[in-house]
């Protein structure tokens, strides 16, 4: 174990400050940074612990949006009245992720900037650009059943593996964040990644020391939602594929469609394409295949997962048919 210094501020301004220190890192619940500490991927020399901020309430705001601090644990998220009645789609992400052990530890700001689970990331033998710049991408050409099939480039072919994300995608999920230097922003969900673009190592938009103080939902959109995930195993696993939609039907036209995919880009991943073949669309078994196949257009496999193309396309049509029964 390579020793590091820890420290425990008591409020968030202090919590930017303290991790201002070279080679400073925020820990949360811990339950990826302890694993990439052992593994000694990720080798901080002060930990910042931000788990007792008093950031874990979940708050009505103006105009009917719901706030969730950063340090919310997933099973709160999960149990909130608020969340499973108005944004269902987010509960339904969250149980469907890890253990109840784990997410009665993990945070919402944790859970968002949680590592792909890449097998050569975790391999410090194998290239990995995402783990050490400039040094290749041992999952192209290798194993790669669990990686992408959008948005990835010849630097980078991971996931992002994270439920909740795909849900808050969704749901146009803004997440706040405070500067080093005491500023405020905000940044939609979607805009928060990054895709590898050649630098996978840098995978969102924070800047140096930020800090994620809360994730705000806006009011729900209309329709029924639901979150589908498919993986090899019922649970304790990551998503091969995942969907989390909202779909508003008026007499058996959609209204209105939002489409986003877990388990295949680097990024939780919203389908413009397929909300576009949706909307005003019949709520028909065939809208939802042209949806599907709309939305897996750009798809490209790596070999072990191009099985990924046809299972995503299957999984939306079968979570629109649930939303709305197909006539
Ligand atoms: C066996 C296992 C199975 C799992 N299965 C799933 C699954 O199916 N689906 C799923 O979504 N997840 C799954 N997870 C991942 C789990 O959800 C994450 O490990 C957890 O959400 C991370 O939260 P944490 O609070 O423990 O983060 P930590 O491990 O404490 O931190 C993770 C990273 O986020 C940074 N960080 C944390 N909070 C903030 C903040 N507020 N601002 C800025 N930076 C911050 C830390 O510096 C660190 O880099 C699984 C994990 C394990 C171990
Ligand atoms: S897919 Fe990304 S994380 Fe996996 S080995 Fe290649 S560069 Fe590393």
């Amino acid at each position: 174990m390579r020793p590091f210094t820890y420290e425990r501020p008591t409020d968030a301004r202090g919590a930017v400050a303290a991790v201002s220190r070279p080679g400073a890192k925020y820990i949360s619940g811990g339950t990826n940074l302890l694993d990439l500490m052992k593994l000694g991927i990720e080798r901080p020399s002060h930990l910042v612990d931000i788990s007792r901020l008093p950031l874990h309430g979940i708050e009505e705001v103006r105009g009917g949006e719901l706030r969730i601090g950063a340090q919310a644990v997933n099973s709160d998220v999960a149990a909130d009245a608020r969340v499973r009645g108005r944004y269902p789609v987010l509960s339904q992400a969250v149980l469907s992720g890890a253990s109840g052990q784990l997410r009665n530890k993990a945070s919402t700001g944790g859970n968002l900037l949680q590592r792909t689970r890449c097998p050569y990331f975790y391999d410090t033998a194998a290239a990995c650009n995402k783990r050490q710049p400039g040094t290749g991408c041992a999952a192209i050409g290798g194993f790669n059943r669990i990686h992408a099939v959008l948005g990835a480039d010849d630097s980078c072919i991971a996931t992002h593996p994270s439920d909740m994300a795909v849900a808050l995608a969704a749901l146009d999920a803004r997440i706040e964040l405070l500067g080093a230097d005491g500023s405020v922003r905000s940044v939609g969900l979607t805009d928060f990644y990054r895709l590898p673009g050649g630098s996978p190592h840098i995978e969102t938009v924070l800047r140096p020391g930020e800090l994620i103080t809360a994730v705000v939902l806006p009011p729900p959109p209309p329709g029924r939602q639901l979150y589908r995930k498919v993986r090899d195993r019922a649970s304790y696993e990551f998503a091969l594929v995942s969907v989390a939609a909202v779909l508003a039907v008026d007499r058996g036209t959609i209204g209105t469609a939002r489409v986003a995919f877990g388990g295949v880009a680097p990024k939780p991943w919203r389908s413009p394409e397929a909300e576009a073949a949706l909307t005003g669309r019949p709520a028909t078994a065939a809208t939802y295949r042209i949806a599907a196949r709309a939305a897996m257009r750009d798809a490209v496999g790596q070999g072990h997962n191009d099985f990924k193309i046809e299972l995503a396309e299957r999984t939306l049509c079968r979570t629109l048919a649930q939303l709305a029964p197909a006539s």
